[in-house]
């Protein structure tokens, strides 16, 4: 995925002011930054749920900013997991797992269930199929979310600080399912404050402050010896 000169504006304010940016197939790329500095905008403009201002966005080489490019294919291509899990509530886990599998990619019942089935093994959740969300803890129901996106096969895998709504004690489960996601080589992009979880698990880290790309970097390298003062501010009052 390669983003080129990325500008947002939501009426006169510029959120995203210039982004290049790329992510490798099976890496796994961080991004931090102050609040309202613009990574979820950065985040939903990947997915194309924000229009970009200009610039272009490329996955797998296809420029998804085109206007002819069909968007339920981009978005069944990349998975996207939010702070807030999103899940229909009135839908059990499997069934939230197997909508948009019957809807977006047309797959059978038989399918589609065998799928979601998979993935809640996956995220240990294999037990919890029949449960509604409001019968889970916010961990297991971001755990379902995480099942959900994955039952579509992305190529590519986006989180919205997955974990900043949890518990503390309930954030080690879902950073774990992460970590193992990263393990299978599944291409991710993370915007997180679990500093451990990106020096540890991350490739890159990118350091965002005010719409741009301020440093990147080896975690160790951003995390340790940031060469920016604004990321030597931002890490002083995060770690
Ligand atoms: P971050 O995720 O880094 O906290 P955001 O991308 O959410 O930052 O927000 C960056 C800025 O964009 C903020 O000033 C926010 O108010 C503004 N913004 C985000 N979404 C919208 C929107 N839909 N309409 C207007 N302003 C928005
Ligand atoms: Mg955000």
């Amino acid at each position: 995925m390669e983003v080129r000169d990325l500008h947002k504006s939501f009426g006169d304010n510029e959120v995203l002011k210039g982004i290049d940016f790329h992510v490798n197939q099976g890496e796994v790329v961080c991004v931090i930054g102050p609040s309202g500095s613009g990574k979820s905008t950065l985040l939903r403009c990947v997915n194309r749920l924000e229009e970009p201002t200009s610039g272009i966005i490329r996955v797998e080489g296809v420029d998804i900013t085109d206007p002819e490019t069909d968007l339920d294919a981009v978005r069944t291509r990349i998975g996207m997991v939010f702070q807030q899990f999103n899940l229909f509530p009135h839908l059990n886990v499997l069934q939230n797992l197997t909508l948009a599998q019957r809807r977006a990619k047309k797959r059978g019942k038989a399918e589609a269930e065998q799928t979601a089935m998979k993935n809640l093994a996956k995220v240990g959740l294999a037990d919890r199929a029949k449960a509604f969300p409001a019968q889970l803890s916010g961990g297991q129901q971001q755990r379902v979310a995480i099942a959900r996106a994955l039952s579509m096969d992305p190529d590519m895998m986006l989180f919205d600080e997955p974990t900043s709504a949890l518990d503390p004690e309930l954030v080690g489960d879902v950073l774990e399912v992460m970590r193992q996601l990263a393990e299978e080589g599944m291409t991710m992009m993370v915007v997180t404050h679990e500093m451990g979880f990106a020096r540890e698990v991350g490739d890159r880290v990118v350091f965002m402050d005010g719409g741009v790309v301020v440093e990147q970097g080896n975690p160790a390298d951003v995390l340790g010896s940031p060469q920016h003062e604004r990321t030597r501010s931002f890490l002083s009052k995060v770690l």
